[in-house]
């Protein structure tokens, strides 16, 4: 396959060297060139306004989906508990189905877990397809792949979500190879092309150094994963409330592996994602016994607190308190961001909070740009006079 340049209809203009995303054209003697590196990914054609860049290859067509319809919503269970990213997941499928015009559902595997239908209906399920079996009971990589693939085959989704945990981040990418679709992991923001009416998934990309936005128009459903903690959950009772049974055949030597033991690891208890105020710490802190200034300010605004990778990487706190792109991602009430520069991949886990409060020495430390109010100052200062003026408040 090849790309090739009409060189006299091209008018030199660079919009093709611009779009190429792989620096594959260039401008030689006026007139556009294409280098040997060239994927024919047709983008420089797309932008071409004189068609002057030629291809061989075929077109791709756009299948016809028109039968593709609702957003689903994996609702992870665990042991009869709904995984709390499952609400968060449906909160958004009821934005992205009211702009398609589809209707949410959500997908339940288990067994005997029918007592989660009304909680689901309550977050705004419009449907719950049920598949219950004794082979469901625990989570089981082939059979729970098996029994999404067979929903999917059957009831033809447009969107699938599901949340970024250990059991999503297992069965999405074995769910996707099975019924030969894409998947967009870690997104952070989902919405609905106005004319294209396909589902527009934006996550990190380069190690978080920008945010794409990738878009499937070749197959469905639209797969994307979703971290726990990025979209908000909304109580809406569905008026609808109907709930598809879906029977699979699974036998224990197809699945092949078998749950012997469950043990759960001791946790350290924090829980940032339900913490209202969250006093986060960076390197300038300083060390272990600075982080603990922000200890005594957490517990004056009965908050948590929390890091950036590197106060985890130093040792000052767990990696159970780290925000951002490879930690958590938090919404509190109130963030105060003390000796942090506000790196994007920081940026990425806490932008969902209400108000942010930075307290940086440096006035153009780029935490500032996404801060409500700002302190410019050294925290070793400014924290121990908030913490005073809060206990003061406390003893009023
Ligand atoms: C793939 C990848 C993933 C990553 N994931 C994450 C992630 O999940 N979370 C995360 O946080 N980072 C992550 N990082 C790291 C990120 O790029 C930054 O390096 C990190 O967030 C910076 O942390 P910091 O703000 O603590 O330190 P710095 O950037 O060094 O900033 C320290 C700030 O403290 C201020 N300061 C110093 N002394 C004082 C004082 N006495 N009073 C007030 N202010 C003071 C300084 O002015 C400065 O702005 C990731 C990086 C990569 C490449």
């Amino acid at each position: 396959m090849a790309v090739w340049i009409d060189t006299d209809l091209c008018n030199g203009c660079k919009r093709c060297v611009k779009a190429c995303p792989y620096g594959a054209v260039e401008i030689k003697e006026g007139k556009a060139r294409i280098l040997p590196h060239c994927t024919s990914c047709g983008t420089c054609m797309e932008v071409c306004k004189p068609q002057a860049i030629h291809t061989d290859m075929e077109p791709k067509i756009i299948p016809d989906f028109s039968d593709r319809k609702g957003v689903w919503v994996f609702a992870e269970q665990r042991g009869g508990s709904l995984n709390p990213v499952s609400f968060e997941l449906l909160g958004k499928a009821q934005s992205l189905a009211a702009d398609l015009g589809q209707e949410v559902s959500a997908v339940l595997l288990g067994h005997q877990v029918s007592e989660l239908l009304p909680t689901l209906f309550d977050f705004g399920a419009n449907h719950v397809y049920l598949t219950q079996h004794k082979a469901l009971q625990d989570y089981r990589t082939l059979s729970y792949a098996k029994a999404m693939e067979s929903l999917i085959l059957t009831y033809k989704p447009n969107i699938l979500l599901m949340g970024a945990t250990h059991i999503g981040r297992d069965l999405a990418p074995r769910l996707s190879r099975r019924v030969g679709v894409g998947l967009t992991a870690d997104c952070t923001e989902l919405s609905i092309d106005p004319e294209e009416g396909i589902l527009l998934q934006t996550r990190p990309a380069f190690g978080g150094n920008v945010m794409a936005t990738i878009a499937n128009r070749y197959s469905r459903p639209q797969m994307a994963t979703v971290r726990p903690g990025v979209m908000e959950a909304v109580k809406k009772r569905s008026t609808l409330k109907k709930v598809i049974k879906h029977k699979v055949s699974l036998t224990e030597k197809e699945i092949g592996s078998k749950v012997l033991e469950q043990f759960k690891e001791e946790g350290t208890g924090v829980s940032l994602n339900d913490a209202k105020v969250i006093v986060a710490g960076g390197r300038g802190v300083g060390d272990e016994a600075g982080m603990k200034a922000l200890f005594t300010l957490a517990r004056a605004m009965g908050g948590e607190v929390a890091g950036t990778r590197i106060v985890v990487e130093a040792g000052w706190i767990p990696v159970e308190r780290q925000v951002g792109q490879t930690g958590q991602t938090v919404r509190p009430e109130i963030y105060i961001a003390c000796g942090i520069s506000g790196a994007i991949q920081h940026r990425a886990g806490m932008l969902g909070s209400r108000y942010v409060i930075a307290i940086n020495k440096d006035p153009g430390a780029p935490i500032f740009q996404v801060a409500d109010w700002g302190i410019v100052g050294d925290l070793h200062q400014v924290v121990p006079e908030l913490t005073r003026r809060f206990q003061e408040g406390k003893r009023k």
